[in-house]
């Protein structure tokens, strides 16, 4: 299995070439130079089986001859082998059709661990493999950066730093940062915002010799492997209900593009998903664009479902690569123009024929507590102001049939906002057992100012004392 860039000059890579890149050379993201695809006998063959061995059948379909598939399994076994429930995504059903599907059991109560816990140990199995050491480094305004440090924890070939913003992310997601005192984890609190934060990485990976002295890395969500990772659980829930035998249709709350892109990328390989339904906050420039091709970035505003408080959807460009037939030069031409305009003028024959597959809603904040509100007084299942908008959409926008049940992507625990879940329904939600002890657990992290010089040397004082 060979990789090729959404924007065709960057040279094609295997899996491990994929995973430890990143990003392509060119700019652009890597996608698979041709998909693999089940026939309903295969698909109807994974039915049943438990969640670690589908996902190391489904990842292993893109991993080539990278991996040895009993390596992989053991991999996959492992990283969901500390879930917070034995059936690792369950589904909860909401209404005659309606069904919640709970990615939130791992170890920081988001989505995100679910490709990260699988992440973190492919990065260890590569880099173990090729004798090398690299060190990660991140920005978070909140889930990505405890994700990433859950999943790279104690791993002997990772060493990993996360800047986050002082007093900027909520108390939760800071501890579950900060209470990770394993010796290859550094919690860095910059004085400063989100943005701050993000410039801060970027110009450490433009610092080409200190690029090249720490053999930086990255675990964002442009990562094919990321994505890779997150189709496996569309495929167990989607034969729990019956496909390949009856159709499906998903709801997911989207930010970058990732959760979603997954789900299309399970139906590209013959899985039958009808509809893919996007839920959006007031940042909702994806919206926008299936209603009326209006995909132009407008200033980023606060919500309460901050991890899809975004105007670029990276993940976008992979979709817009094959709707618009796999066209690199055009795809390299619409995304450097939305760099430099923000506005992106997609031609009508891929407009239609996306916004034929795709839906979306936004909500703005008082309608998302609206709807955690009535899905708690319908149901008892409370959703966090991430799933909520994917709920609502999903009831909006559900495909006509009734007969078609729709799969909601369930992002996060409600615990992860117990300001929301409080304005909404009155009750702070408890955090499972497992981190029921987050608040007396011993936090360390360093607050530093923003300053390239003082964050850079942190960073190598951090890396030379795990190497040495
Ligand atoms: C990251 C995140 C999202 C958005 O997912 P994308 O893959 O970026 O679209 C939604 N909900 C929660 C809770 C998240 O952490």
């Amino acid at each position: 299995m060979r990789y090729i860039s959404t924007r065709g000059e960057a040279p094609p890579r295997d899996f491990e070439g994929v995973l430890l890149a990143g990003l392509a050379e060119d700019g652009g993201l890597f996608v698979p130079e041709t998909w693999p695809s089940l026939s309903p006998a295969e698909w109807r063959a994974l039915r049943g089986l438990p969640y670690a061995e589908v996902a190391a059948r489904i990842v292993g379909l893109f991993t080539g001859g990278s991996i040895p598939p009993d390596a992989l399994e053991a991999m996959c076994r492992d990283a969901y082998a500390g879930f917070g429930h034995a059936a690792v995504a369950p589904l909860v059903q909401l209404d005659a059709r309606t069904h919640a599907l709970e990615l939130f059991h791992g170890p920081t109560l988001a989505f995100k661990d679910m490709a990260m816990q699988l992440l973190g140990r492919l990065f260890d199995h590569a880099l173990t493999k090729r004798g090398e050491r690299v060190t990660i480094v991140g920005a978070t305004s909140g889930d990505t950066g405890s994700a990433a440090i859950e999943a790279c924890r104690d791993r002997s070939n990772l060493d990993i730093a996360i800047l986050h913003p002082l007093g900027r992310t909520s108390a939760v997601q800071r501890r579950q940062m900060t209470t990770v005192l394993s010796g290859n984890v550094c919690n860095i609190a910059v004085e400063g915002d989100f943005d701050d934060c993000q410039d801060l990485v970027k110009a450490m990976f433009a610092d080409a010799p200190f690029r090249r002295e720490m053999h930086l890395s990255a675990v964002n969500s442009i990562n094919w492997a990321r994505v890779a990772a997150q189709i496996p659980y569309y495929v167990v829930s989607a034969l729990a209900l019956g496909a390949p035998d009856r159709p499906v249709a998903v709801s997911v709350p989207t930010g970058n593009f990732g959760n979603v892109l997954a789900a299309w990328a399970a139906r590209r390989m013959g899985l039958p998903i009808e509809h893919l339904i996007i839920g959006s906050n007031r940042n909702d420039i994806l919206v926008r664009f299936l209603l009326a091709n209006d995909m132009s970035a407008r200033p980023v505003e606060p919500s309460h479902s901050p991890s899809m408080d975004i105007q670029v959807s990276s993940n976008f460009e992979r979709l817009l690569f094959e709707m618009l037939g796999r066209d690199a030069t055009a795809t390299a031409a619409l995304m450097r123009g939305f760099r430099e305009s923000g506005r992106m003028p997609v031609p009508d024959a891929a407009w239609r024929s996306t916004a034929a597959l795709f839906r979306g809603a936004a909500l703005d904040d008082d309608a998302t507590l609206a709807e955690m509100r009535r899905v708690h007084a319908a149901t008892g299942w409370l959703p966090d102001p991430h799933t909520a908008t994917a709920t609502a959409a999903a009831r909006a926008l559900a495909p006509a049939d009734p007969g078609i049940p729709v799969i909601v992507a369930a992002t996060a625990h409600p615990a992860k906002f117990p300001d929301a879940a409080e304005r909404a329904v009155g009750l702070r939600p408890a955090l499972p057992a497992r981190l029921a002890d987050l608040f007396e657990r011993e936090e360390r992290f360093a607050v530093l100012p923003r300053d390239l010089g003082a964050i850079e040397a942190a960073v190598r004082g951090h890396a030379l004392r795990n190497a040495a």
